[in-house]
């Protein structure tokens, strides 16, 4: 074996959260898989957590170290989250838990190469190691086979979890010799629910959701936590853009454009906007509003427009969206989409600056 480090400097330690799968929420069935192979004693030697970004697949590689090597017995499925081992796996300070994430754009051989020899090593002072390699589809082609030579014969008191968005993009041969473990998307309901109990209003809470995709942290990060205000910031720009005629929306979508992280929320609050649009006027109904705190102002403007137009500017913000999405030209597809608000619904949605 080459030579080995004590603590490979290609490994990253972040300081994570963690309190045993107790924090993990509407991931039941990928949990209850995990704490059965624990408790039987059969843990897989390395295993493919599959899923969406931000739905607590690393919280979940994080529970099943402390479970493994939590200090209050042997026979326990979920960690204690008090003992020294739990706390030192929450605060990334275990010796046999470790993280690794791509350096820059990949996940390289250098990286995969340390994890190899220390994969070798005895623990440290746990019962198990645990590697979680973050964002795995970044692995290079070089990574991989490397990845491979250790996957093939790991010791028993190895596990590598490998954390991916796009398990499509990983090599069968890494698939095959991991459990795949599926995390899927959150539902509305069990995204609202938790927000809720962590003190947000109901009404902010039902925005939040509908901008976060599923995903937990989408949806306790600080854009997404100030949803209100820029909704608000966002609809009285548009508003003003509409009202000010073409010369405006063409400054506005270059504006838009030029912010790449935004774009898409933006497009969100317009999605639930049009939406709420669409849900007033087919049903009257304020309660089913994403934008409730605004229910008053969303009435307004849907008893003056019609629903096909209404039908129509969702169908576009939906268009572009998915455009987006395949590398679509932001300024272009924004001045596009602009142009075809200012020709369906601008004479309602120019009042929500008003
Ligand atoms: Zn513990």
């Amino acid at each position: 074996m080459a030579s080995v480090q004590r603590q490979p400097s290609t490994v990253n330690r972040e300081p994570p959260t963690v309190n045993g799968f107790r924090d993990l929420i509407g991931q039941e069935r990928a949990i209850r898989l995990l704490q059965r192979g624990i408790k039987a004693g059969r843990t897989a030697h390395a295993y493919l957590f599959a899923g969406p970004e931000g739905i607590g697949k690393r919280t979940a590689a994080l529970a099943l170290a402390q479970a493994l090597n939590c200090q209050q017995g042997d026979a326990v499925d979920d960690g204690c989250g008090v003992c020294q081992s739990c706390r030192k796996i929450t605060r990334g300070l275990h010796p046999d838990v470790q993280v690794l994430e791509p350096d820059g754009a990949t996940l390289k051989i250098d990286q995969v190469r340390a994890l190899g020899a220390d994969v070798a090593l005895r623990p440290y002072e746990g019962k198990r190691k645990v590697f979680i390699l973050q964002c795995a589809e970044k692995m290079t082609e070089q990574a991989a086979n490397a990845l491979l030579k250790t996957l093939e014969e790991p010791p028993g008191w190895t596990v590598l979890v490998l954390l991916t968005s796009t398990p499509s993009a990983l090599p069968l041969t890494i698939v095959s010799r991991c459990q795949t473990v599926i995390f899927s998307a959150i539902s509305p309901d069990a995204l609202q629910a938790y927000l809720v109990g962590r003190g947000i209003d109901h009404t902010h809470a039902r925005l939040i959701v509908s901008c976060s995709g599923g995903s937990v942290g989408r949806a306790l990060s600080p854009e997404i936590a100030s949803m209100g205000s820029s909704r608000d910031l966002f609809l009285e720009e548009l508003g003003r853009g509409l009202r000010d005629g073409p010369a405006a929306l063409i400054d506005l979508a270059e504006r838009l454009a030029k912010d790449r992280d935004r774009v898409g929320q933006n497009l969100e609050v317009l999605s639930a906007w049009l939406r709420d649009l669409m849900v007033v006027k087919v049903s009257g109904r304020r309660e089913w509003l994403i934008n409730q705190d605004r229910g008053e102002e969303v009435a307004r403007q849907a008893e003056g427009l019609p629903l096909d137009d209404i039908l129509d500017s969702l169908r576009v913000v939906h268009d572009t969206m998915n455009g987006l999405t395949r590398n679509a030209n932001p300024r272009l597809s924004l001045e596009d989409l602009l142009f075809q608000l200012r020709a369906t619904v601008s004479s309602g949605l120019v009042q929500v600056s008003a």
